[in-house]
Formats: structure tokens, sequence, C-alpha cells
């Protein structure tokens, strides 16, 4: 046998616990062919010498929103006065729509309205909030959605009503901006991403959504989360027992390794950063509790349906109310049609009561976490929260310590995406200005790498391929500058490179 690639002097991480470290590493047809010994006396078509640097199996984002991350608008980020926003709105190109992101309502100096945006003209405009939970719209967007009365501020179902005047965007617009966010991804060490939704909703871009991934052939491995609000009836034999699906019935798993069909994705609540995720306890010094994101009957029916036809679900849930709501549903499935191994997740799974956890571990769910958000928000969600459930957000040791398995992501571009950071987070769980969060939900720096890797592998239905440095599985890796089990900044660890099934890239 002739390898096509061999990697020698790697100090790697396999992640696999009957290997776990290794010098050497052979690849053969973009598969894992072998480790150490088992390799090092096989010739190979090319023999790269890595001067001991440090390997990982490739980093696997669990949610993201490639097109949303991808697409160009006006950014205005960090601005906190209205005449700032204003004077850089000012300055966007073109014709049509005005299509702006990064909006931050809680650092302005006052809330920015419509009235403020109808200077700029008769273009229609939207500017995005942060959270991906809001947006500002003017006058001309206003006046086309009837029965909204808004001084153009707008959450959740009204964002939705003036996000879809926007739609669609073309297929070609949408293929851009994925190979921008692939750009972007493999340079921090990403391999596979699962993009949170596609088809309806909040995020949507297109009805043909699918087509654009198809039509992109990426390099990063992609998996489709598909939105609830694409079930529709169907006329199927009634011993099959399902009475939504999608068109052809297709469900979570169909696909290859490059692009695949995963979890039924639907929303119970809403975000920390727009205060409307749905909590049992209102928000520290208010008397808002946060929003369920949609009718109960209309939730409950998505899982009861996706989980009988088939699907995995995953359940957007961040307050410990729309938690509650989760788990009783899914018990309420699992009931009803128990099945083994359905790996139903919980997306963000963001403020968890203690009494929680250990129900989230008997329906065997995966909390799928972003450890950046607390990062960047930590010093406020911290406040909103109160100092009783501040220890309670985006957890790491508690979900461990019950047997639980969690699965790393970033919500890129909602938070930063760089997987280092987040393992940094999960680790030392200081936020960037400098705040203990949490602090007794750290975890080792091995068990960081492994929700990164192996954790949201399996959210994804993956780790038979994906995940580890075993032989016969895919060839997915990432080379770093240094290790982060010893270095005191690992998010500052330079990514040297990137392979994809054996192939190189992203190279420093
Ligand atoms: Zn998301």
């Amino acid at each position: 046998m002739r390898l096509d690639l061999k990697l020698t002097g790697c100090r790697a991480l396999t992640m696999d616990p009957a290997h776990p470290a290794a010098h050497t590493i052979g690849i053969w047809q973009g598969r894992v062919a072998g480790l150490d010994e088992q390799v090092a006396d096989l010739p190979a078509a090319e023999t790269v010498d890595l001067g001991n640097a440090v390997v990982l199996p490739g980093f696997i984002d669990a949610h993201t929103h490639l097109a949303w991350n991808g697409r160009r608008t006006i950014d205005v980020t960090g601005l906190t006065t209205v005449a700032q926003v204003v004077e850089r709105l000012a300055q966007a190109p073109g014709n049509g729509w005005i299509e702006a992101s990064g909006y931050d309502r809680r650092i302005m100096d006052r809330p920015l309205t419509a009235a403020d945006l109808d200077a700029l003209g008769d273009r229609p405009l939207y500017l995005a909030d942060l959270s991906g939970h809001a947006c500002v719209v003017n006058s001309v967007v206003l006046k086309q959605l009837p029965g909204i009365t808004s001084d153009g501020w707008l959450t959740e179902n009204e964002q939705l009503a003036a996000r879809s005047l926007r739609l669609p965007y073309s297929l070609d617009e949408i293929v851009a901006e994925l190979h921008e966010s692939a750009r972007q991804v493999l340079a921090e060490g990403v391999t596979m991403c699962a993009e949170a939704g596609i088809g309806a909703g909040l995020i949507a871009s297109s009805p043909l959504e699918a087509a654009a991934y198809q039509r992109a052939q990426l390099p990063i491995r992609v998996q489709l989360m598909v939105s609830a609000h694409v079930l529709h009836p169907v006329d199927a034999d009634p011993a099959d027992g399902i009475s939504r699906a999608i068109d052809l019935g297709l469900h979570t798993g169909f696909g290859d390794d490059m692009l695949s069909l995963g979890a039924l994705k639907l929303w119970t609540d809403g975000g920390m950063m727009a205060r409307t995720a749905a909590l049992t306890e209102p928000y520290a010094g208010s008397d808002n509790a946060g929003q369920l994101a949609d009718t109960e009957e209309f939730m409950r029916a998505a899982i009861l349906d996706g989980h009988h036809a088939g699907w995995q679900l995953a359940i957007h849930a961040i307050g410990d109310r729309a938690i509650d709501f989760a788990l009783d549903a899914v018990a309420e499935a699992q009931q009803q049609r128990p099945r083994h191994d359905a790996r139903h997740r919980i997306e963000h799974c963001g403020l968890v009561r203690p009494d929680q956890l250990e129900r989230i571990a008997a329906l065997g769910l995966i909390p799928v976490v972003q450890p950046t958000f607390l990062w960047a928000y930590g010093d406020d969600y911290s406040v909103i929260m109160g100092e009783k459930r501040a220890p309670w957000m985006y957890r790491g040791r508690s979900f461990l310590d019950h047997g639980i398995t969690v699965a790393g992501s970033s919500d890129r571009p909602v938070a930063d995406g760089s997987p280092l950071r987040a393992i940094e987070f999960m680790v030392r769980r200081r936020s960037s200005g400098g705040r203990a969060v949490g602090p007794d939900e750290a975890i080792t720096v091995e068990e960081a790498i492994r929700a990164y890797t192996l954790g949201s592998a399996y959210a994804c239905r993956k780790e038979h391929v994906l995940g580890s440095l075993t032989p016969g599985k895919l060839a997915d890796l990432v080379v770093l500058g240094d290790d982060p089990r010893t270095s005191d900044a690992i998010a500052d660890i330079p990514v040297l490179a990137t392979m994809v099934g054996g192939n190189l890239m992203a190279q420093r």
C-alpha cells in the first residue's frame, strides 16, 4: 500500500482514547490510514515533516449561519451614537435595499429610530441588531408592514415580517456568501459547520437555499438544519405514522460526508441580548421575563411531528422557561414513540437551572453551547441574570458531571467564531472584560477540545467518521503553532494549516 500523504513530526492529540497521541499520521483516499508504527514503514506519494507542530482533529462548529455571516453589509459594529450610525449608513453604495448589521442598542447614546434613518432617503433600510433577534428599519419599510406600530425597532415576529420583504437572495449571491464564510472558518481550523436553519425563519435567504449549498461545492463539510416551518402535511400511509414532512420525505442523515441534512430546527424563544429569551423569573431589575417564540401549539406539534417523522431535533431554547418547554415536549414525544438514540439537541441551552440538569441527561439531549457568547457578552448577561442565575449560564462542568455530551459552536456571526477562543473561554470562564462568568463551570482543555471535535461530531451524528484522528475516519485536521494544553493564551495560538479529507484547504 502506498499512502497519499504521510505527516511526520506531529504532536497529535487524536481525541481517540485507543491511541491518544501520535507523531505520524498516514492518509489515504481522504481518510486516516493509520498512526505511528501502523504506517511508519509504508511508502507515501508525499511526506511532510510538521516540525513538532501540534495536530488536532478539525474543529466542528455545530451551529453557524454561513450565508448570513458571509453577507456583505454595511457594518456599524462598535458605533455608539445615532450620528455615527447614520453617517456610516450614508456610505451605502448602489441602490435598492440598504442592509446593515452590527447594531448594538445597549451601547447607544439613545435608541435609533425610523425617523433618524429617514434622513438617508427613500431606499428601504434594514439594520440588524447584533443579537439576531431584532432590527431597526426606516419608514419606507414600516409603511409596508400594515398592522405593526413601531418607532423602527422590531423584534422577533415583527422583525421576520420586515426581513421577508427583502427576501429572497439569488443563488449566486448565497454561493458567494458561503465561499466567503468557508474561507474564514478554514483559517480558524474549522473543517465542518452545521448551518442552523435553512428554508424559513429569520435567517433564511431563499426557498432554494439547499441548492446554493449544492452548487457552491464548498471546501468544508456542511450539514444543513432545516427549519420546522418547512414541514407540511403529507398523505403518507397511516402505517408510517408520519403526518408532516418536507418534500420527498427527506430527513436527518440524507446526503454524504461533504453535504448532508442535519436536524430539524425550531425556535422556542429569543435571546438574552434582545431580552427575549424566555425565563421563569424576570430579567434582574425589570418585570420582563422574555417570550416564547411561537404559540405552544405550533412548537409542540413541530417537536412531536418531527420526532415521529424520524428527524433529529435541534430546539433553540435559551431561557430556562423555554428549556422547560423543550424538555416537556421531547419527553412527550419519546413517550408516544420511543426512539433510541434520537439525539435531539438543545441549541444554546443558555440558562439551565440546577433541577433541569438531570432531565437533560435522562432525555439524552445534547446542549449545543456558544462559549464565545459569554466571552463577548458575559458582563452584560451576568447583570441581567442577577447573582443567583449568573453561574447557570452556558454551563460546562455541570453538563459533563451529569454525563451529558456537550457540543461546541459559535453561532457565527452572532459571536466570534474562533474555536480556540471558545476553548479558552470554556477553560478560563473569563469574559473579554475580565469578569469571571460561572467559574465553577470551567472544564479542562482536553474536555473543551473534545466538545469542539467529538462532541460536535456526535451532535451532528458524524462521530463514526469525524471528531478524532482514528484510522478509518476522514482525514480532517488542524495544525497549530502551540499546544492548547500548556498555552496560557489559547485564543492567540496561530492556526498554521487546515486539512479536509487529507487536502490542504488553508495555510498560514
Ligand atoms: Zn443561531
